[in-house]
């Protein structure tokens, strides 16, 4: 058997076996894509770490993304020479200003990153007293409003920060409890079906006060449109996972917005030592690698993207039809989902007496090891991380699992 020196020569085998091949020469228990994805992932192997295919999504936990060739290079690239680091935080920062048409950018470690820098830019407004202070916030505005349904552990980020969330419910909620200690209005893109408060009053509210609002959508991309679109509607910063959607480097996130708290944002972070952003410093590499991430989302063919995430969904649908029991749904997500085709696969548990944890579980323990969403109401995969060809293999195995239960029940 050939071994597979680069994953890249991998996938163009998979995708050869996949286009070659039809359900009968893939049969369950010949699982010949499966044995080569097994191989992938030696030094990871050699750690006792087992690399997966991921049709979960971009969870951080499972390392966001992988970055596509481009940025492979430019960060291998980037590596190779010393550079002064402030300078190239600027001219980065300008370029993404440019290609996204926002008044600033700034490259920082990671969406939550990007939460701190964006609360202690508000709290300090830049004063150097106040940065080098900072979680003391003793005489500095240091309340951060949230309604009570964006509340997530993510705030912990601006929590950082020394301030107190306070938690409001409705719109007049929102306007009494602005007051001269409010640093920053903080919302949470994908929550915002959860309340009764929606961006409008949020950023209506900060407009009337003068004060910041602030929107996590660290994980909003897809639709590329939201890298200017969010600001754009009037928000005053934004924040998004680099090593998300726009499969950038994992430890890489954007903070965009306005230039004045842009700005402050910069006077909180690295490499200054004396800042609450020291610990959080981006390497050259991860922000020569989300410049080229962002290049390239920025031309990609989204729709191209969508149709081929479909198809891999339809592809699963189609190798699992015959389980018996059998039910598959393609669906997109609506208000809190991301906007991207998953598969929901069901079946009777009872029938096949195999459960849908059980099933989730023999997924994640078999080789290849796979991860989906293990819900009350199926097993639910998403299209996003799959590379060409590993559809087939997520298909076949989930194929075999069930078959597999359907013949010993
Ligand atoms: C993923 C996520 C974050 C954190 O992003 P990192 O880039 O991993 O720091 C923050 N907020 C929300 C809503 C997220 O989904």
């Amino acid at each position: 058997m050939k071994r597979f020196g680069s994953s890249w020569e991998r996938r163009k085998f998979l995708l050869a076996v996949g286009l070659a091949s039809t359900l009968g020469s893939l049969r369950p228990g010949n699982l010949y894509g499966a044995y080569l994805a097994g191989r992938h992932g030696e030094s990871y192997r050699a750690l006792g770490v087992r690399p997966l295919i991921n049709a979960a999504g971009t969870y951080t936990t499972l390392t966001g993304s992988v970055i596509p060739p481009e940025v492979r290079e430019a960060m291998a690239e980037a590596s190779r020479y010393f550079v002064p680091l402030i300078e190239l935080q600027r001219a980065v920062g300008e370029q993404i200003t440019k290609m996204l048409g926002v008044e600033a950018a700034l490259v920082s470690a990671g969406a939550a990153s990007s939460i701190t820098l964006a609360t202690a830019a508000c709290v300090t407004r830049g004063d150097p007293g106040k940065v080098r202070r900072i979680p003391d916030t003793t005489g500095m505005k240091d309340e951060v409003i949230m309604p009570k349904s964006h509340r997530m552990g993510f705030d912990h980020a601006a929590r950082a920060v020394g301030v107190k969330i306070v938690e409001v419910e409705t719109p007049e909620e929102l306007e009494k409890a602005i007051n001269e200690k409010t640093a920053m209005l903080f919302f949470v893109h994908i929550f915002e079906h959860r309340g009764k408060i929606n961006r409008n009053h949020f950023i209506a509210a900060g407009k009337r006060h003068n004060i910041p609002v602030f929107n996590d959508a660290a994980a909003e991309l897809p639709p590329m449109t939201n890298l200017s679109a969010i600001v754009g509607e009037g928000f005053d910063m934004v924040c998004f996972s680099g090593g998300k959607g726009l499969r950038g480097p994992q430890a890489s996130g954007l903070l965009i917005g306005r230039k004045d708290l842009i700005e402050w944002a910069h006077a909180n972070n690295n490499p200054h030592s004396d800042t609450i952003g020291r610990g959080m410093k981006v390497g050259k590499e991860e922000i020569m690698g989300l410049l080229k991430a962002v290049e390239i989302y920025h031309k990609r063919d989204h729709e191209y993207d969508q149709k081929q995430w479909r198809g891999f969904m339809k592809r699963v649908a189609k190798i699992v039809g015959d389980v018996p029991s059998i039910g598959t749904e393609v669906y997109v997500p609506g208000p809190g989902g991301h906007p991207i085709p998953y598969l929901r696969v069901k079946w009777d548990q009872r029938k096949l007496g195999l459960s849908y944890s059980e099933c989730y579980k023999a997924l994640q323990d078999g080789e290849p090891r796979i991860e989906v969403n293990n819900t009350e109401s199926g097993l639910e995969l998403a299209s996003y991380n799959l590379f060409p060809g590993e559809e087939r293999i997520v298909g076949m195995r989930l194929r075999e699992i069930l078959l597999d239960a359907a013949r010993k029940a």
